[in-house]
């Protein structure tokens, strides 16, 4: 019997597994996963966290019980895969339960470790990251034993001011820092004023330039020379690959430690695949290489993957666009296309509009901006950013479609807007993006 094995048992792990399992009731699949808990939603712990997501049952979506009985699919928790024999077709695992090491055989490996969020090193029992459900667990169970009502979040990433957004929420006063002044990486910084501006209506309190040097109790030391009192500190400082036990095997890996696969998922070693964070591909509307650690990616890779096993093989990943959102307190950031670092690989204008979302008589409107950035040498749109309180996700939605579709800066004045007072205008910030072009 066909055996495919799966490293990691959560966004892209879990899917996959059952992905597969729709097309193919025949093979043998089992997923191991190193930690406690199995297709729990990454994307809904800081709301967990904020009281907006009222229970835990909501965001801990199966349990191998659950899963074997639905999809006769084997799910492994506490096992760790420690390394890959490609030349054998095997894996060796580390059962953390019984502190016992065995080698399991497979026709198919699919690898989804995912990340690891990167810690400072702060050696505090009052700091934290957050990743996984246990994380969650933890904090949860600190905030209430200890009646949080403070806290410091460092980083601003999505994770810290999703973070930071919910804490508020739940009634903590939150203080952000970050080591530099460039925060929201995935927005052009001239469009995070909204940021600073939630965060003075709130009187929260905010230093840039600033870094923890250390923690003592709950005295937190920084570099600036400040000592302040906090009960709880998260980090939000990035990711590193969960690529340790790739490193000894055949199966290449990036400079940063990330696996390359083709349009197929398919590593360097044609019957191991991978997915989900832990990879490099391309972009699709342009000729550069993405790494784009999102849940979008690791769900269709998940399908391509099934599709190429045991479906349709003519299937395969086109590339991503990079669409990427955050709420933070009123205001949405979204954007897509390349990030504002990699311009710099184009000769590319950009237009901008900043208008009523909606038509001015109607209740409630307020202001969206939007800018949109071109090749020059083909008028094709590779970059698009939103802010606003309304309407960024439709803006950025709709603009990652025409990404899609290779459309010009132009072909915006040609987007049919639905149309009635409350939604938009009957000339759609989108078309003015392309009125305005004509010009340019
Ligand atoms: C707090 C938070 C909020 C997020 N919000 C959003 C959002 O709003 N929108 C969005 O698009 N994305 C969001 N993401 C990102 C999204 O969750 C990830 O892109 C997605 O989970 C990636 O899937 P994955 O399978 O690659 O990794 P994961 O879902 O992280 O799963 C990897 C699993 O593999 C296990 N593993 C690692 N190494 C091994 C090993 N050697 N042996 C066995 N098991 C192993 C890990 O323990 C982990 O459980 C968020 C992430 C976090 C942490």
């Amino acid at each position: 019997m066909n055996k495919i094995v799966v490293v990691g048992a959560v966004a892209g792990g879990a899917t996959v597994a059952s992905q597969i399992r729709r097309l193919d009731q025949e093979s043998e699949i089992v997923v191991f996963e190193k930690d406690r808990d199995m297709s729990f939603a990454n994307c809904a712990l800081p709301y967990y966290l904020g009281n907006v997501v009222d229970a835990r049952d909501k965001v801990l979506e199966a349990t191998p019980e659950s899963f074997y009985e639905s999809k006769h699919i084997v799910v492994k928790p506490y096992h760790e895969v420690t390394s890959i024999n490609d030349s054998k077709n095997t894996i060796t695992v580390y059962d953390r339960v019984h502190e016992t090491t065995f080698e399991a055989q497979y026709d198919t490996l699919i690898l989804s470790p995912g990340c690891s969020a990167n810690a400072l090193n702060l050696d505090s029992p009052i700091a934290f990251t957050l990743r996984n459900m246990e994380d969650t667990d933890a904090i949860e169970s600190f905030i209430e034993k200890n009646q949080v009502k403070n806290a410091l979040v460092i980083g601003t990433g999505y994770i810290g001011l999703e973070i930071l957004d919910n804490l508020y929420e739940r009634g903590i006063t939150p203080t952000l820092i970050h080591r530099s002044t460039h925060i929201n990486k995935l927005m052009d910084q001239d469009m995070n004023q909204a940021i600073i501006d939630e965060m003075d209506k709130r009187n929260i309190a905010y230093r840039f330039n600033e870094q923890v040097s250390k923690v003592i109790g709950n005295e937190v030391h920084f570099e600036s020379g400040k000592v302040e009192h906090y009960d709880l500190i998260i980090e939000g400082v990035g990711v590193k690959p969960n690529s340790e036990f790739i490193k000894n095997s055949n199966v290449t890996l990036d400079d940063k430690g990330y696996v390359p696969v083709n349009d197929q998922f398919q590593t360097n070693i044609s019957n191991i695949y991978a997915l989900g964070d832990i990879i490099t591909s391309h972009y699709r509307h342009v000729n550069l290489s993405a790494h784009v650690p999102l849940a979008w990616g690791a769900h269709r890779g998940a399908s391509v993957i099934a599709e190429q096993l045991a479906g349709d093989r003519t299937i395969h990943f086109k590339g991503y666009l990079g669409s990427n959102i955050v709420k933070f307190f009123d205001y949405t950031f979204a954007s897509v296309g390349v990030s504002p670092q990699e311009l710099k690989h184009f000769d590319y204008s950009m237009v901008e509009a900043n208008q009523g979302e909606h038509a001015g008589y109607y209740p409630g409107n307020t202001k969206l901006h939007l800018r949109v950035y071109f090749d020059k040498t083909n008028r094709r749109i590779i970059r698009a950013a939103a802010v606003g309180k309304k309407g960024a996700d439709k803006r950025i939605d709709v603009l990652s479609m025409a990404m899609m579709h290779q459309l010009t800066i132009d072909e915006l004045v040609e987007f049919e807007v639905a149309y009635a007072p409350p939604y938009s205008r009957p000339k759609d910030i989108i078309n003015m993006i392309g009125y305005k072009a004509r010009n340019k």
